[in-house]
């Protein structure tokens, strides 16, 4: 095959895809692949999903994809306001990625230290293993040598706890911590959640240093746990959310919501977009958050997640490379005794699509909405690559 040209920073997979429909992606041979990546779980309702479909039928009826954020216009405001009936938060900055909606986290959360405490307050704490995104804010906050090193150097005042080490939050959030960024399930960094207690006492803390609470659920917010928030789990709120991955259904969007005292601190000029919160793109999103956040969706997920846990945890028992099995809802990890990339090749020509989360840890990450029967047959595909 010859070399695309395309920048050599990804490794894809040799199938060219065409055509996708629900769990499924079908190959330009016609081969057809289930489909238990979501596109780094995205695509939350499936490919070609008809709420998704209609949604951007229905904006482009009235012909407004892009205005700029100079001009008013009805879906992002309608979004916005969706959300924050949705979630603690009380104002929404919309963007077009995981990483631009971390990069407006951690901006607005030294904007509102500035303004509620003079200087002195900037630092950012991030833990070990978490993942925040490639550009040059969201990065400094990630726990990723390989990612890091050819960049340096990355933002200052940045400062790393290990989520295992229970006196090093403690430590660590003092009163010049601006904000402690966090995703309450480490998805990327092998599929790990979060020690039980941990973000309560994250929140605590910060309450106590006056600092902020920052979620990352780009990956593990809107339904992928089987709650519609990941961090409502630990019963506690944070005053900053970011969201991305699946927002949109499978276009490109961010949201960082915030709290009434951060939105407080925010002023014409402090941030911006082009592309951010556009009425196609939000139309879009609305209608998945919606069809998301119906409790029996969410239901549905809990319930197709306990077939997964149970089924890997069968697996795991069997003698096998599978050393551990977590995760939440459809989000799960399986560590390995052998690099993830053996099993996700062997996956691949048993007709299943997964992907790694780390050197040995394999993500089971399929759409939120995937037909029971084709849940059944991901998973014997997936014992089959285990074999
Ligand atoms: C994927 C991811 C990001 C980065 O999102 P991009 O859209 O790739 O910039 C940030 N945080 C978490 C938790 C993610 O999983």
């Amino acid at each position: 095959m010859a070399r695309p040209a395309l920048v050599g920073v990804y490794r894809p997979a040799a199938p060219l895809f065409v055509a996708g429909s629900g769990a499924w992606l079908t190959d330009e041979a016609g081969r057809r692949y289930l489909d238990f990546t979501s596109g780094i779980g995205v695509n939350a309702l499936g490919h070609a999903s008809p709420v998704i479909r209609d949604a951007i039928s229905g904006a482009l009826e009235c012909g407004l994809v892009h205005t700029s954020n100079l001009f008013r216009t009805s879906p992002g405001e309608a979004l916005a306001e969706w959300l924050t009936s949705h979630s603690f938060a009380d104002a929404v900055f919309f963007s077009n990625s995981g990483a631009e909606a971390n990069e407006a986290a951690l901006k607005f959360a030294r904007r509102w230290a500035r303004a509620a405490d003079g200087e002195g307050r900037t630092g950012i704490v991030a833990l070990r293993s978490g993942f925040h995104g490639r550009t040059y804010g969201a990065l400094s906050a990630t726990d990723r040598p390989a990612y890091r090193a050819p960049f340096a150097p990355l933002l200052p005042d940045v400062h790393f706890i290990d989520p295992l080490d229970g006196d090093a939050a403690r430590r660590a959030i003092t009163r010049s911590t601006a904000a402690v960024i966090v995703e309450p399930l480490q998805a990327e960094g092998g599929v790990r959640p979060l020690p039980a207690g941990l973000l309560a006492r994250l929140r605590q803390i910060c309450d106590e240093a006056g600092a902020l609470l920052i979620c990352d659920e780009v990956q593990v917010g809107l339904g992928r746990t089987g709650a519609l928030w990941a961090h409502e789990a630990e019963g506690v709120s944070p005053d900053i959310m970011t969201l991305a991955k699946p927002l949109a259904g499978g276009l490109p969007m961010g949201a960082t919501l915030v709290s009434a005292r951060v939105a407080a601190a925010l002023q014409p000029g402090d941030h911006g977009s082009t592309f951010g919160g556009g009425p196609l793109v939000a139309a879009v999103a609305l209608a998945v958050c919606r069809t998301i956040a119906d409790p029996t969706f969410l239901e549905g997920v809990r319930r197709r997640g306990a077939r997964v846990a149970a089924r890997l945890a069968a697996m795991r028992a069997r003698p096998g490379p599978v050393r551990e099995v977590r995760g939440a809802g459809l989000l799960h990890g399986l560590e390995l005794d052998r690099p993830a990339a053996e099993v996700t090749t062997r996956a691949l020509e048993c007709g299943l699509l997964l992907c790694g989360a780390g050197p040995d840890v394999i993500r089971v990450m399929p759409p939120l909405n995937i037909e029971p029967g084709d849940l059944e047959l991901g998973l014997d595909r997936l014992e089959e690559a285990l074999a």
